[in-house]
């Protein structure tokens, strides 16, 4: 039976490879990729020789097809997108879900995502957390995407292009307040760094900031009651009244 294999892809530390992500490029018939050209340098830098398609937002409605008759016709077919998981902020989440409606078998591997990487290192709770992926480019739809989380009380991960990353934490200060913040940056590569304070103590540094970065942010504090004294002292005195 044909399979769909879902392949993750370093997201800068080209040792984040998984042997096994290279056995499945290795053993497929084909492989659909985000960027071909991203995709070939991959490929060489592990002397994998594979025919490769295109596959992103923008050709869906040809590429789709064309793998799911790969599929038909008995092909393995690997999924990758230029860094780190497919579907996550990235294209694949069509195809798969049209070859499950086509009762192919989609095997996930595992292997490198920022957010992942971002959540565990950047001291905020884990316990609960929300991955949210890109807010919008516009400011006016992301204060309203981000007027829906302001109650949300867990960690939340945003993706963001390093341009945009200060219009959105300007956006993220008027809407959400002067909460702590993590920038996680240059994940895995070379430059990798952790960024945390404030959204105001970040925002004074960002701009001489580069490089890609995952922006974490502490859910809404829960609210201490504020210990009522006057009520404890009444309680207290109708005991020793009683008493
Ligand atoms: N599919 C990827 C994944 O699984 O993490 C995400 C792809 S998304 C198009 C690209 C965004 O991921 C960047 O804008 C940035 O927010 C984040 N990102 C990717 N690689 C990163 C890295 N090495 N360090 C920090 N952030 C990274």
């Amino acid at each position: 039976n044909s399979t769909l294999y879902l392949v993750p892809t370093p997201i800068g530390n080209l040792q984040e490879m998984t042997p096994r992500a290279l056995d499945v490029l290795k053993q497929v018939d084909v492989i659909a990729a985000e960027d071909t050209r991203n995709t070939k340098k991959l490929c060489m830098a592990y002397q994998i020789q594979k025919p490769l398609i295109s596959h992103h937002e923008h050709n869906q409605a040809t590429s789709i097809p064309e793998i799911l008759i790969l599929l038909e016709q008995g092909k393995q077919v690997a999924v990758v997108s230029d860094a780190g998981y497919p579907l996550v902020s990235d294209p694949g989440q069509r195809l798969v879900k049209e070859a499950i409606e086509n009762d192919f078998n989609v095997v996930s591997l595992s292997g490198a995502n920022a957010a992942t990487n971002a959540l565990v290192a950047s001291g905020l709770s884990t316990e609960h957390y929300l991955f949210y992926g890109f807010l919008d480019n516009k400011s006016s739809r992301r204060k309203k995407q981000l007027d829906e989380l302001k109650d949300f009380p867990y960690t939340m991960i945003f993706y963001e292009a390093p341009h945009r990353i200060e219009d959105m934490l300007q956006d993220c200060l008027e809407v959400l307040g002067n909460r702590n913040i993590v920038l996680a940056r240059e994940l895995t590569k070379v430059y990798e760094e952790y960024i945390r304070g404030t959204i105001e103590e970040v925002l004074e540094i960002v701009s001489s900031l580069k490089g890609e970065m995952v922006v974490l942010i502490e859910g809404k504090r829960q609210e201490t009651k504020i210990f009522d004294m006057k009520a404890a002292l009444k309680q207290v005195q109708a005991l020793v009244d009683e008493g």
